[in-house]
């Protein structure tokens, strides 16, 4: 059996005499700029390829390995695709039960030298999202940093953790030479209460070689707060003490590893050379300065870019949510454009990267020192958390922003959950003002203290009845038209009333269902436009290409760059069109377990506030009960008919 060919470079073995004595592909090995690559004089198959699986038993603090032959080319890929497949075989009642599977992976690219490779993946059945027969459903969260890069040098592409341990525990993993990695468990009681960053801080004090996964409160307090999140650690966050990680927000997965008593995992070792190809430093140049990720670069867009720029484009229009995803049709949040908040002189705002990336996509804010340099750092801003946290809360000031948005990260939240759910708390107090039903101690949009001590309260489980989300905050309140979610997940800072795509989205609105820009980008309301973008693996479907494969959404290749990085570091011929099925495979097979969860047609809707007009929305209004209907209906026939093509029958 071949080495799959994307270990770090050090290690790939000269396997050319060995293949000359039998019937495989004849590769050969040879060097570029430093880097040594096996470049295949013609393809290898995915039975050609293992990857390594590790299994960790909590309860026992015992793990073991194996070299899993590849079935066929979604193996090859990883991510999403095997992360599905295994989920298949553990299926549960109660996502924290012990026995409930909680999986790491890599995509192929994660690790590599290929821009943005560096994803690590968690995949669970989520304690948020669930069909209305009231079963968990599996889905996935992701994230950067340079924790993924830590565990490719590891050699670890896998771990599927059972069990709960005893106590508090992190996992270490090291390595010694090209041995299997070894797993040990630490006694972590001392972590216990601390926040995300101070986690980080003191396990890097002890391990500098190191990157980190860890929980914050949240996830420690996971039977009380359902959206708990996971943090990877940066090269940025561990030179300079600050809280910089990125997150594997979506889902609660955090409380699936706090169930675990698993506070940390420590992937301990120092660099190595990373697999690359001939052709990435052409295609890396293409992903740092290229059209794709124009618009995530200050480089390019007169210091502009990023994510906070959605707030222009959608607020210019009246349709980004306010006051609980309902617009105020006013110019309330323009002082939160990123030029306005540049322009008051009280912030630094620098654009920043996880690691090795050109595109730098983090608009860190500092405090402006005396010197007009930054200060103390005050938080990351993505349009998501800064809408969700401040606009869609009523408050409109940049300084009190910072405060939430980073607090929501240093407990350990998905601030998309908390924000959305914070959101609906204070519309649902808003309708009950005159009379004595009210959440969360009456908390009012525009409250930044109230909304801060709430937030607090939140992430130590001292505020269930909001930690558990909007789906069942609504339920508990029998007023569920303007609660912002589907199927337990908070919707992203889009509008439901602008994208009738978001039922079908696996793993979160905006991360795995590309139908959030339509409306604004093409002012398209055509039911047949809809079915396809919906159903198309080249538009609502792709957006989940990225997490079989390790990169980062935000370098936005091409599916034919791509798949000749894959080629490269692999071996396997790959093609776009072969993408293109592995991402129709993937999202099939999500959706299959959804229905193996229990969900029907009933669980593909939108709140009933989402088919209202809002005329103070400048865009056309089209998403009506009516037009929903015939939708969902077309939308489920043809998911249902290309589950029978693929074979992916719901049995
Ligand atoms: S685009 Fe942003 S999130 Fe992605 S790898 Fe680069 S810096 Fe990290």
């Amino acid at each position: 059996m071949a080495v799959l060919a994307i270990a770090p470079a050090e290690e790939l073995p000269d396997i050319s005499s060995e293949l000359e004595n039998t019937n495989r592909a004849p590769q050969r090995v040879i060097k570029h700029k430093g880097l040594i690559m096996i470049s295949p004089q013609h393809p290898l198959s995915p039975a050609d390829l293992t990857w390594r699986c590790y299994s960790c038993d909590l309860s026992q603090l015992s793990f073991s390995h194996q070299d899993v032959p590849c079935a066929n080319i979604d193996d090859v890929l990883g991510g999403i695709g095997r992360g599905f497949r295994i989920l298949e075989d553990h299926p549960i009642d109660d996502a924290y039960d012990p026995n409930a599977a909680l999986l790491m992976n890599l995509g192929v690219l994660s690790g590599t030298m290929f821009m943005t490779g560096l994803r690590t993946y968690f995949h669970a059945y989520s304690p948020l999202k669930r069909s209305k027969a009231g079963l968990p459903s599996a889905m996935w969260t992701a994230g950067s940093g340079k924790f993924g890069t830590k565990l490719r040098f590891l050699g670890v592409e896998e771990v599927l953790f059972t069990g709960r341990a005893p106590h508090p525990v992190a996992l270490h993993i090291t390595r010694t030479g090209d041995e299997p990695a070894t797993f040990n468990f630490i006694d972590a009681r001392d972590l216990v209460g601390k926040r995300v960053n101070d986690k980080i801080q003191t396990l890097y004090q002890r391990f500098p070689e190191a990157h980190f996964a860890v929980l914050g409160p949240a996830g420690e307090n996971y039977e009380k707060v359902r959206f708990a999140s996971i943090a990877l650690s940066t090269e940025n966050q561990l030179k300079s003490g600050d809280p910089k990680p990125r997150f594997c927000g979506r889902g609660g997965i955090g409380g699936v590893m706090g169930s675990k008593n698993l506070l940390a995992i420590i992937a301990d070792i120092k660099d190595r050379k990373a697999a690359s190809g001939e052709s990435f430093k052409k295609l890396n140049m293409e992903v740092a300065r290229g059209d794709g990720s124009r618009r995530f670069r200050d480089k390019d867009t007169n210091n502009l870019g990023g994510t906070w720029a959605n707030y222009v484009s959608f607020n210019s229009k009246h349709a980004m949510p306010e006051m609980n995803f309902t617009p105020t049709g006013t110019d309330v949040s323009v002082p939160l454009y990123r030029e306005n908040v540049q322009k008051t002189g009280d912030f630094v705002i620098k654009d920043e990267s996880c690691f090795r990336c050109g595109i730098k996509c983090h608009k860190n804010v500092y405090d402006v020192n005396e010197d007009g340099k930054a200060g103390q750092f005050r938080a990351k801003l993505d349009f998501e958390p800064l809408n969700l946290l401040a606009s869609n809360l009523g408050l409109f000031d940049a300084d009190r922003a910072c405060t939430l948005v980073e607090l929501v990260d240093e407990m350990g939240m998905d601030s998309i959950s908390c924000g959305v759910t914070l959101g609906y708390a204070m519309e649902y107090n808003r309708r009950h003002q005159n009379d004595e039903k009210q959440l969360a101690g009456g908390l009012s949009y525009g409250d930044f203290e109230a909304t801060r001590d709430a937030i607090l309260a939140m992430g130590t489980g001292q505020l269930g009845e909001l930690s558990q989300g909007t789906l069942r905050l609504s339920e508990q309140t029998g007023e569920t038209d303007y609660a912002m979610q589907g199927k337990g997940l908070e919707y992203p800072a889009y509008l439901p009333q602008t994208n009738p795509g978001y039922p079908w989205a696996l793993a979160g609105g905006h991360m795995s269902m590309r139908t959030f820009f339509i409306l604004l980008n093409e002012q398209e309301t055509d039911l047949d436009y809809w079915v396809d973008a919906i159903t198309s693996p080249k538009k609502g479907l792709s957006i989940i290409r990225d997490d079989l494969l390790g990169t980062c959404k935000f370098s936005t290749m091409s599916s034919a760059d791509m798949a000749s990085a894959i080629t490269e570091i692999t071996g396997v011929e790959i093609t776009e069109a072969t993408l293109e099925q592995a991402v129709m495979r993937a999202f099939l097979r999500g959706y299959r377990l959804e229905k193996r969860q229990g969900f029907t047609q009933d669980d593909y809707v939108l709140p009933a506030q989402s088919h209202e007009e809002h005329p103070q929305i400048d865009l056309p209004y089209f998403n009506t009960q009516e037009f929903f209907s015939q939708l969902q209906e077309r939308v489920t026939e043809r998911f249902d008919s290309l589950l029978q093509e693929h074979g992916l029958t719901v049995s």
